[in-house]
């Protein structure tokens, strides 16, 4: 476990050096749970977002992308039922002034008594902890905690306030403060952007039910205990889609979605033990059954992505609050009705520290009187920023023009660097840091046959291949 803590810690600072991930308006000390991404980030993150954007609606047959604003009618999220059921129970220690989200401190105590072999201790209290947030049993809550005399790890003392709810919506104002201003919320979930849109997209593109309707953008949520780097921020972005269908077909399309998009997380070359199914015992307001793909990060299976049962929670309220039809007209059964809907629901920030977390390795590589090591991040090829590294092995005798003639045939058809500074070697590991794929040498040998060095990032392996065949073997893996 120590060693977990630890790779998190390296995958963080490894972030910052390279130019992955940098703590937002760091100059100012930073701010909580914000992050910027930086030039290598920004390239790993969009490759993530078109591989999904692509695999949702491109090789799908009946799902279409939209992209809705982040400021949305007031009234929406009234609707939606984030007004009044978006909040986590706290609760906060009265000596160090802590605060913690009630399910947290439970299930960091359940998993301390697993540790000591306590295991039916330990789901036992889940199950009651579970019990009780279902019936929104604050008192019991506390009595739980209190019962079970669980500590602040920061004051070490059980002096526990009063269980409280807190909204997790951040609001701002639309138009002038001095005029009567509106307050509007900062959404707190993509979803609702598609479920206000599903008339328009459904008439304009003459949709047939089963459809879907996906959107990549920006949620924010207030979170107020907000750690363990980009798992967790205030800021951040979801890929998200809706999947509307008859009323009554909702269990074979959630296990339907629940297959597919685990193949997607295989489809990644991450191996399946990796992965598990977290199915929902506490329902969301708007759930009929709800489930999490949990991938195993350095600090244990956490979800990764949510997979949600929604009946017509949404297009209901919608309909019921705007007082504008939603119903969709079902002409092979001649009916009129509010379709079903099955949510597919995936943090990017979340998925690129999965990435991360998969790609990142600290590699022994000394040899019998020769210490060396080397870090690399071995990206699946598609999702690296940089494919190609192109680099002559001297800065002269010709090597940068050819170097160069290959940089201009291969970077319309994807990223590539180009680099003639440093020892080869030097230049290897700075290449494996970012997880490049390819490298590529043009030595004085080049000159004369028109052959290159390729080495390959993962198994180091190094061969000779002609120039013109450079393009095709990166393009193989990359597609
Ligand atoms: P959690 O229980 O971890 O707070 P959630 O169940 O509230 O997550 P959903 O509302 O289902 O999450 O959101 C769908 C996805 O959005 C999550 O699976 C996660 O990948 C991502 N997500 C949610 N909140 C955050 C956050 N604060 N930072 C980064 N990603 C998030």
């Amino acid at each position: 476990m120590a060693n977990d803590v630890q790779k998190l810690q390296s995958i963080i600072s490894h972030c910052k050096e390279y130019g992955f991930i940098f703590p937002s308006s760091e100059i100012y000390d930073g701010l909580s749970a914000v992050y910027d991404y930086g030039q290598y980030g920004s390239e790993l993150k969009k490759n993530i977002r078109d591989y999904w954007w692509k695999s949702m609606t491109q090789l799908h047959d009946h799902i279409v992308g939209i992209d809705a604003a982040i400021f949305m009618h007031p009234t929406t999220w009234k609707a939606s039922g984030h007004v009044d059921n978006f909040s986590d129970p706290m609760i906060d220690n009265k000596d160090s002034q802590k605060r913690y989200r009630v399910d947290h401190l439970l299930e960091a105590y359940a998993d301390a008594l697993e540790a000591e072999g306590k295991k039916a201790e330990a789901d036992d209290l889940l199950a009651t902890m579970d019990r009780l947030l279902a019936a929104s049993d604050f008192e019991g809550l506390k009595k739980l905690i209190e019962e079970k005399k669980i500590k602040c790890s920061v004051s070490g003392t059980s002096n526990w306030s009063e269980v409280r709810q807190f909204n997790l919506m951040f609001s701002t104002q639309l138009g002038s403060v001095s005029e009567e201003a509106s307050e509007i919320y900062l959404r707190p979930e993509t979803a609702q952007g598609i479920f206000v849109n599903f008339q328009n997209v459904q008439k304009t593109g003459r949709l047939k039910i089963p459809f879907g309707i996906a959107q990549v953008g920006k949620a924010f949520r207030n979170e107020i205990v907000a750690r363990q780097f980009i798992f967790r921020m205030r800021e951040f972005e979801q890929m998200e889609m809706q999947f509307f269908i008859r009323p009554g077909t909702q269990k074979e399309w959630y296990e339907y979605w629940k297959k597919e998009r685990m193949q997607w997380h295989l489809s990644l070359g991450i191996p399946p033990e990796k992965y598990r199914f977290h199915d929902h015992v506490k329902l969301a307001h708007y759930a009929d059954a709800a489930c999490d793909i949990e991938y195993e990060f350095p600090m244990g299976f956490k979800e990764v992505e949510g997979i949600h049962s929604r009946t017509d929670f949404d297009l209901k309220n919608h309909q019921e609050y705007s007082r504008k039809k939603l119903t969709y007209f079902d002409t092979e059964l001649n009916q009129h009705y509010l379709p079903y809907v099955i949510e597919t629901s995936i943090g990017l920030d979340r998925t690129v520290l999965m990435i991360l977390s998969e790609a990142y390795l600290e590699e022994d590589l000394s040899t019998e009187g020769k210490k060396d090591s080397r870090v690399v991040l071995r990206f699946p090829p598609k999702l690296a920023p940089v494919k190609l590294a192109i680099l002559p092995l001297v800065k002269k005798d010709g090597l940068p023009e050819i170097a160069r003639e290959i940089l201009s045939a291969c970077r319309p058809h994807f990223r590539c660097f180009y680099e003639e500074k440093d020892t080869i070697g030097k230049r290897y590991r700075r290449m494996d840091a970012i997880g490049t794929p390819f490298c590529i040498t043009i030595d004085h040998q080049s000159r004369e046959d028109q052959m290159v060095t390729i080495r390959y990032r993962d198994s180091m392996q190094q061969e000779r291949i002609p120039i013109p065949q450079i393009r095709e073997i990166v393009e193989k893996e990359i597609l």
